[in-house]
Parts: C-alpha cells; structure tokens; sequence
C-alpha cells in the first residue's frame, strides 16, 4: 500500500467520484474531470465499503482480509487518480450534483414548418416555453415543400434568430432530396441533422466553406465508448431520468412527441402555450422523462448505463418504454462489444 499513508490515515472518497456495477465489469466516473474508466468489479466492493463513514488503513485490511494486495492495489490506484482521498490532503475537488441547474431543460425543439404555420403562433409557444425552461437549440423539421413554403422557414429563421438559441437548425430526413432547391437555407442555419445518404448528396462537397455543423442521425445513435459522456447532468439523467423532456416535436397539426422519429408516442398537443404547458406536465411526459437506464432491458446490466446516451426512442418494442435499444453492440453478460 501507498508509503505516504499511515494506518491512522483516513480515507474516503472524492465526492465528484460515482461507480456503476455492471455483470461484468464496474465503471468508475470522475465528473469533475468528465472521464470514466472501466474497473474490475472488485473495486465496487471496495468502493461501497468506503461510502459511508471514513475508514483508515486497518479497517480496510481487516474488512478485505483474504484479498489484501489486490485490494492495497485498487487504494493506491484510486489515490493516484484522486478518487479517494485521505485526510492529510488539502486540495479535494468538492464540486456537489447541486451545482448542476435546476431548471428544466429541452436540448432540442424540433418544429415542422409549412407555408400555412403562423409565425405569430411559434413566437409565441418559444417565448411562453421559456418562462419554465431552457431550450437550448431551434431545430425545424422540413416538410414536403414548394419554393413557397421555403419562404416560411426562412422567416421562421429570421422571426427567432433574436431569441438567443445556442443555435438554428434543420432536421432532414431521407425523402427530402429535393432540398437541393432549398440551398438557400443553409447559409442561415448553425446545424444540420440528416442522415448520411443526404450528407454525401448534397453536404459533403461544400462543407469547407459552410459555417453550419452536421450532424449525422447515424451518430446520435452510435453507441460506443468514445460517444459516452461523463458529467453531472448526464448522470443524473441516466440515473433518475431527466427533469424535463430533453426534446420535443412540434409537427404540423400541432401534436406534441419526443423526438421526431417518435412519432408512436403521442404527448398532448400545443396549439397554445398553455396547452403546451399542459402537455408537458401530463403523466405521458412524466413517465418518458424518467425512463433511466437502471429500468431498461439490456441497459440495467450494463457498467456504462451512467454514461450512454442512447436515447429512449432506439427502443426496439415502440410499445414498450423499457424494451432494449435496437442498435447496441455491447454484450453486458460477457462484458464484451460485439463487432
Ligand atoms: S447496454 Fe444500454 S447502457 Fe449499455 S452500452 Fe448498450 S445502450 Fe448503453
């Protein structure tokens, strides 16, 4: 064990440190520094044992007895990172989950546009929608259309460019090829969502001189390492659900989904913003929200279900919230990803 302690050395863990245990493997995450790493599943029975009152070195010998050195091993190793501490350090990272906000936040709000959409009504459903959470981006949904109705979007654009969105988006799916015609839009835009057949048509070639990102619908539902991410609201969102939806889908006839390939999954409608209001408050949205990992098929083995972000609407039953996702590699049983 570590030189520098000595057996009156009390240990506990760094409270920016939580561990997940899996069938196989146990992750342990550091949300301060957002990494994570996969641990034998010996470390969570260390870990767990640590979590409550402090313990100095003979505590720990004496509890883990028969496996002395590989436990002295896991010490030193979580000392090494900061994971736990011992009293003797000065410089604990104290970073709480309440530093994380309390409000309500939509990442995304997709809206699907046509030449009949009042742009007096979406003014009204952003700015009322505000009052009681963060949107974090506009994202507008293209629809069949004719050079017309490319007007509306562009004053879609235009009418909530001032309303402080991280950034204006379009979501574009596979049938929307003739957007070609729309180029024009994309000159106005921070982001687009589109498959990889839309990118390689008509992006890919150009993208140098763009300003927007893209990002490819293939990437939201990748499900690998380098994907996960590690911080406090993630976690909770994986671990609780979230606070809020973390999207909404606005289509034309004003009925209110998740996501727009979420269209199974009905939540209200929004022709005003208090009926917005009420849908989101409504036990549909209630019970999406807090579909966590811990409740889902598959996921509830899994050592990264605190860190994967695979979203509710990769579900392979659209009948069952908790049905496992459709496009995950990862073997929990055998601890293994599946090529
Ligand atoms: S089993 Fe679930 S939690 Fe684990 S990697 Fe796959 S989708 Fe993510």
């Amino acid at each position: 064990m570590n030189s520098s302690l000595n057996k009156n050395s009390q240990i506990q863990i760094n409270p920016v440190v939580k561990w997940c245990k899996g069938k196989r493997h146990a992750l342990i995450m550091d949300l301060s520094k957002q990494r994570f790493q996969q641990m034998p599943l010996g470390v969570v029975y260390l870990l767990d044992y640590l979590s409550g009152k402090p313990k100095n070195i003979t505590q720990i010998q004496n509890m883990f007895q028969k496996q002395r050195e590989q436990v002295s091993s896991y010490v030193d190793y979580l000392i090494e990172n900061g994971w736990i501490t011992t009293s003797s350090d000065k410089n604990q990272d104290r970073h709480e989950e309440s530093s994380t906000s309390t409000h309500r936040v939509i990442q995304s709000l997709y809206v699907k546009l046509d030449g009949q959409t009042s742009l007096e009504w979406l003014s009204r459903i952003i700015v009322g929608l505000r009052k009681h959470n963060v949107v974090k981006n506009l994202i507008f949904v293209i629809s069949e259309q004719s050079d017309l109705e490319r007007l509306s979007y562009l004053d879609a654009i235009d009418t909530t460019s001032t309303l402080g969105f991280q950034s204006i988006g379009l979501f574009i799916t596979a049938n929307d090829y003739y957007l070609e015609s729309h180029r024009a839009l994309f000159s106005n835009i921070e982001l687009i969502i589109c498959d990889s057949d839309f990118k390689e048509r008509y992006l890919s070639k150009n993208t140098e001189d763009e300003s927007y990102k893209i990002i490819e619908l293939s990437d939201i539902l990748d499900v690998s390492v380098n994907r996960f991410t590690c911080d406090f609201f993630s976690y909770q969102k994986c671990v609780d659900g979230s606070k809020g939806m973390e999207s909404l889908y606005i289509d034309l006839n004003k009925n209110v989904y998740p996501h727009p390939l979420e269209s199974s999954y009905k939540l209200g409608q929004a022709h005003t913003i208090e009926q917005l209001e009420t849908t989101l408050k409504s036990s549909k949205a209630n019970i999406y929200q807090k579909v966590s990992k811990n409740k889902v098929a598959k996921c509830r083995d899994c050592e990264y279900r605190f860190v994967c972000q695979n979203p509710v609407w990769s579900r392979s039953d659209r009948e069952d919230l908790y049905s496992e996702p459709t496009n995950c590699n990862y073997n929990p049983i055998k601890g293994r990803w599946i090529n």
